[in-house]
């Protein structure tokens, strides 16, 4: 890492003595709490603690106070709840407006919102609405412990290095998170406030109607939420190796996903790719099966709890992040695995 100072930034730096408190964007979908936001709150606890700041999470849309009890189960010391019919489904303008109408009056100071499908949409119009910087994709975040702001650690240069970006120069400091990332906490026994926002939009506010929603029918269970993955890349060699692949998995309840080498071929669909430009997953077991461990595969599963990697080359970089290595050719090792693991 190496700090690149722009000449264009102001030489001093203004006092944000008034902005306080960590911020969570509390993303919900028909009242469900998207899993990024719990896992936000883990993080936000962490550097709320540090910072010796209140964690509040934001909850935007309608008839949601039932929302408000596990956001504070999960770290959020206040929730505000701004709740309005127009506010439900997620609509880019009506949120920004109220995300931006909340900063202006409490000022946080760390705003963390989640680097979803509505993060990706909503961050970036906010961070000019407030007129602020925003590090976008996140895979880590601390305090520095000399200037205690943010230091915000994603890929940068194609993946090629990670960077730590601090903002100095605006409040709040504000940055997505990928999902699966972070991890969640609870704390059943968790006290909270939860203030009422007034909410008053007009049309200019909105401008967008929602006329119709469509689910995409998915063939198979999101990845992210796979307890066990087995992965494949260029080493499977062809559709039989990764039928081979899947038979592991269904033995092991779990899921195939794949570098994006094998998601480009094919082999795996799009949405199981994982990696920088793909998923970020974090499953008990994580099965990496003729992978060579590419720095932009390996930021999508490093945070997996236990890492097996197969591989005949001793000195494939995914050893470097696995628990156990097996080194050795995939069509001798998964078959024998396949057939120690079935049932007699
Ligand atoms: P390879 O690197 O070719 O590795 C194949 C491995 O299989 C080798 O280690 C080999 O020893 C082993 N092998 C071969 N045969 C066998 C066998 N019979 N038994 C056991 N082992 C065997 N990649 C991702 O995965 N996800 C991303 O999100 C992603 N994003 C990217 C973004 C950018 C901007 C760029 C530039 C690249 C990105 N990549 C991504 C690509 C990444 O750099 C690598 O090219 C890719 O991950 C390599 O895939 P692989 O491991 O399947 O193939």
């Amino acid at each position: 890492n190496r700090a690149i100072q722009s000449d264009a930034v102001p030489k001093e730096i203004p006092d944000f003595s008034d902005h306080e408190g960590v911020w969570v964007y509390a993303e919900q979908r028909d009242g469900v709490l998207a899993k990024v936001t719990l896992e936000l709150l883990g993080i936000a606890q962490e550097l709320g603690q540090e910072r010796r700041q209140k964690v509040s999470a934001v909850l935007i849309g309608d008839r949601l106070e039932n929302l408000t009890h596990d956001l504070i189960r999960h770290g959020a010391d206040q929730v505000f709840l701004a709740e309005d019919p127009c506010l439900q489904p997620y609509r880019t303008l009506a949120h920004v407006k109220i995300m931006e109408d909340l900063i202006n009056e409490h000022k946080p100071e760390i705003l963390l919102i989640g680097a979803t499908h509505i993060g990706r949409d909503l961050a970036p119009r906010l961070s000019r609405r407030v007129g602020v910087g925003l590090t976008a994709d996140c895979t880590a975040l601390s305090i520095d412990p000399e200037e205690k702001i943010l230091l915000q650690t994603r890929p940068a240069f194609g993946g090629n290095v990670m960077a730590t970006i601090a903002n100095r120069y605006s409040r709040p400091q504000m940055a997505t998170v990928r999902p699966g990332v972070m991890e969640a906490r609870t704390d059943e026994a968790k006290a909270g406030t939860i203030i009422h926002c007034e909410v008053q939009l007009d049309e200019a506010d909105i401008k967008t109607k929602v006329l119709e929603m469509f689910e995409e029918k998915r063939k198979h269970a999101p990845i992210t939420d796979s307890k066990v993955i087995v992965a494949g890349g260029r080493g499977v060699n062809g559709e039989a190796g990764f039928q081979m692949l899947r038979t592991l998995a269904d033995l092991l309840d779990g899921e195939v996903a794949g570098t994006r080498v094998v998601a480009e071929q094919g082999f795996v669909p799009a949405d199981c790719q994982v990696g920088q430009t793909g998923k970020t997953v974090r499953p008990e077991i994580y099965i990496a099966c003729g992978i060579s461990g590419a720095i932009q595969h390996r930021a999508g599963m490093m945070n997996s709890r236990f890492i097996i990697a197969i591989n005949k080359d001793p000195d494939a970089p995914i050893f470097k992040v696995a628990d156990w290595g097996i080194i050795g050719d995939l069509h001798d090792v998964v078959p024998e695995l396949v057939r120690q693991l079935t049932p007699a």
